[in-house]
């Protein structure tokens, strides 16, 4: 018996969808990828639309939606693709606020739809074995140093810069790995946003979180580091060093390198969805979006130089 395909459409056919999402769609069986919602060029062979309504009246078809576009004026997106029956895919972060994305929570859940709000940097190698090797442990202290630049990462891209992003972009990805490895909710402590001078968003941000046992989580973004550039995680037990490296793409326990399964995320994003399609279940932890939410509550601003691109 031949497995049922969703039909499936990309909002925003940018950098993470051209590099990720539609590779990712293409490889994997139980989706078609059939139509963009697009306001310049869709993929070759693929029909593009300027609207899902366009999309719709086009292709009644189509079943399911994955949202690739920059955080904000996505909750008009969703509610256009759930008025047309569509299930939903986000990319990270969910929205340009948490309101916004509890509203898209709401409004996908009162649709009847499912809802995955994805966060990718969760579906890395070394998360879920981190979090296995977690368990029963005492953790002592753990350090985050998210450190990138963001010229070589997101040239030219205007919304990275836009009140409520900046360093977070990428930092929501570790803040994403450490709400699903540690055992006990975090509570932000202090927070030191460092503002480029001519932007309207940091560019660095330290946060310091305590555990809900107390447990220290010292967390440095940068978005301005030259030469290697740094996506660790590093957590002190009394069982052992565990060491996060490369996006939690690799683990160490002690210096020594564990063996991971090479699963890519996107491959495991739309296997999720897939799961989540089938069982009609929505997944929609907000989790990390509030944590950057509650780092600018706390946070205490400082202006650092210009930032030349
Ligand atoms: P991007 O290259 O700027 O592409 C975003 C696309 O969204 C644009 O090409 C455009 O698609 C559409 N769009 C709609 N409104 C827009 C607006 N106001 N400004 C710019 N584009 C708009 O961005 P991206 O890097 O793909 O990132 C998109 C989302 O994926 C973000 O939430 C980001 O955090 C997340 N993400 C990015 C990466 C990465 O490596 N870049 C990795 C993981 C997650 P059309 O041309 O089709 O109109």
């Amino acid at each position: 018996m031949t497995r049922p395909v969703t039909r499936i459409a990309i909002a925003g056919i940018g950098k993470i969808a051209r590099d990720q999402h539609i590779p990712s769609i293409a490889a994997n069986p139980d989706f078609d990828f059939v139509a963009a919602v697009t306001g310049h060029q869709a993929p070759d062979g693929i029909p593009g639309f300027r609207t899902v309504a366009e999309m719709m009246a086009a292709d009644p078809g189509v079943e399911a939606i994955s949202i690739c576009t920059p955080p904000r004026g996505r909750l008009a997106l969703v509610q256009q693709a759930v008025d047309h029956g569509l299930d939903v895919m986000i990319e990270k972060p969910p929205a340009a606020t948490l309101s916004e994305a509890q509203a898209i929570v709401d409004t996908v859940a009162k649709a009847g739809r499912v809802l995955y709000v994805t966060w990718h940097s969760r579906e890395a190698a070394a998360v879920e074995p981190a979090r296995a090797w977690l368990e029963g442990k005492t953790i002592r202290r753990v350090e985050v140093n998210w450190k990138e630049d963001v010229r070589v990462w997101h040239p030219g891209q205007a919304w990275i810069w836009e009140p409520g992003i900046g360093v977070f972009d990428p930092g929501i990805n570790a803040l994403s790995v450490i709400t699903h490895i540690l055992p006990r909710p975090l509570l932000l402590q202090q927070s030191a946003l460092r503002y480029p001078s001519n932007k309207p968003s940091p560019i660095a941000a330290d946060l310091h979180f305590e555990d809900s046992a107390g447990v220290p989580v010292d967390v440095f973004f940068d978005f301005d580091q030259r030469g290697p550039q740094t996506w660790d995680i590093d957590i002190d037990t009394d069982g052992g060093q565990l060491k996060l490296s490369l996006g939690a793409s690799k683990m160490a326990v002690d210096g020594n390198p564990v063996d991971l399964a090479d699963d890519p995320e996107y491959a495991r994003l739309y296997r999720r969805f897939a799961q989540l399609l089938k069982t009609r279940t929505s997944d929609t932890d907000l989790t990390p979006f509030a944590h950057v939410a509650d780092a600018y509550l706390l946070g205490r601003r400082s202006e650092v130089g210009a930032f030349e691109e």
